[in-house]
């Protein structure tokens, strides 16, 4: 395969340092240079164009390319509800969320549904996530399908769930983890596809179901687990009155092998000093999904207090209760929302945990997150300014002599959407033009 050089400014995160500060590349003129799919080296244009002249350059000088975003939850059969309004969680859990998730049980629904979701994320410049599907099987066959045929890194898995939920919602036990059995034989480790055991949450599944779902895990231990955890205060009552045994929220996972290394919890809004303690020391994520949170009212996410007890946490957009595939606009909610906690969120932490942050909570750093030597070429090319008061910004800037990197992303995460994803590329192929 003829290699490709794509010429641009040149932005990605490397790791962190000692003191846990993210630490980044980045050059003016730069370029990525892609073989087979991955990432050979980047550098500056000219070393790079020297070293390789008979590469095939791609010209993106005046944009900025970097790794596509991660997006560590996300619901694929809630993408027609966005923006339906509703008090609070539970309530718009019933009133839109369970008729919804019930046209899954139609394959050729999840089909359609399917096409457009990945479609929509390349738009958006995400190039990997962790997806809910229904409880239907066919709801991760479509999923992961649409996934594999632009080889995207996707995780994704079916719902369980068995209470406060219509009937057709519900299952028992024994039969949802006949189907995850057949899914994660069919799925998972396959190309980049990845399976997540997917629990609901606990108000929607009895004692048996997580422990199941614990005993799957232990099954297969390369799987993930994805779930909700204290997102809002009736939901967490509700927990405890159902779970009168369990001291707090986070134990009805943990008594049921659901708290590890590969546990994303979405929310984590309400939580003790002590289930804090337990996330960091089991070393489980929490992902944040600020627009969801504001979007229904369920309250403010600590990041700071979070990040004093040393946990991992990734962005999410949570569609539908997250009100846009964008993770420029996800940043953006997610500093305005920690202002308001009293945490300036430092811009270069947004976009760490959007891409090279994410990734690692995913044990994927080493395939993506990141455009070092090895990965796989998904990234994205980035337009500073495709709105008037963006190239107002802009100029402004400049004439301030104050047009650096950091000033560039955070005009990026406050300002930007869709529109300023030019092009997005997964494992070296372009897979969405502006
Ligand atoms: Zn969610």
């Amino acid at each position: 395969m003829i290699m490709q050089l794509y010429r641009g400014e040149l932005f990605y995160f490397t790791g962190l340092s000692a003191n846990g500060e993210p630490c980044w590349s980045y050059y003016e003129d730069g370029a990525l240079c892609v073989e087979d799919g991955r990432v050979l080296e980047t550098g500056d244009y000219l070393s790079l164009k020297t070293k390789h002249p008979k590469s095939r350059e791609v010209d993106y000088r005046g944009y900025l390319l970097m790794p596509g975003f991660v997006d560590a939850h996300i619901h694929f059969v809630q993408s027609e509800m966005i923006g339906m309004s509703a008090s609070q969680l539970l309530d718009w859990l019933s009133d839109y969320t369970f008729p919804l998730e019930g046209r899954f049980a139609d394959k050729q629904h999840c089909l359609r549904i399917a096409d457009v979701f990945v479609h929509e994320l390349f738009r958006n410049g995400t190039t990997a996530c962790a997806a809910f599907g229904s409880i239907h099987a066919a709801s991760v066959d479509a999923l992961l399908g649409s996934a594999a045929k632009y080889k995207m890194c996707m995780i994704a898995g079916k719902a369980h769930s068995n209470r406060y939920a219509p009937e057709s919602l519900c299952e028992k036990p024994e039969k949802g983890a006949e189907d995850v059995r057949i899914l994660i034989e069919k799925w998972h480790g396959k190309g980049r596809l990845h399976y997540a055991i997917t629990p609901r949450f606990s108000v929607s599944c009895v004692s048996e179901e997580l422990k199941i779902c614990g005993v799957l895990h232990e099954e297969f231990p390369d799987t993930y687990i994805q779930t909700h955890l204290s997102e809002n205060k009736s939901e967490v009552e509700t927990v405890m009155g159902l779970y009168p045994g369990s001291k707090d929220y986070l134990q009805t996972y943990e008594e049921n092998g659901l708290l590890t290394e590969r546990s994303l919890f979405a929310h984590g809004i309400y939580l003790s000093d002590s289930e804090l303690k337990r996330i960091a020391e089991n070393k489980a994520v929490i992902v944040h999904c600020p627009t969801s949170n504001s979007f229904l009212g369920s309250g403010i996410y600590d990041m700071h207090r979070a990040n004093e007890f040393g946990i991992h946490t990734a962005l999410g957009t949570d569609v539908g209760a997250g009100t846009t595939f964008s993770m420029f606009q996800t940043m953006g909610e997610s500093y305005k929302v920690q202002q308001i906690k009293g945490y300036m969120m430092p811009v270069m932490e947004t976009f760490y945990k959007a891409t090279l942050g994410s990734a690692q909570a995913l044990h994927l750093e080493k395939e993506i997150g990141s455009l070092l030597p090895g990965r796989f070429a998904d990234f994205i090319v980035v337009d500073y300014t495709s709105t008037i008061p963006q190239r107002l910004r802009m100029d402004y800037l400049e004439k301030l002599g104050k047009a650096t990197i950091g000033q560039k992303l955070f005009g990026l995460q406050t300002m930007a959407d869709d529109r300023a994803v030019k092009a997005t590329y997964v494992a070296g192929d372009c897979v969405y033009e502006l």
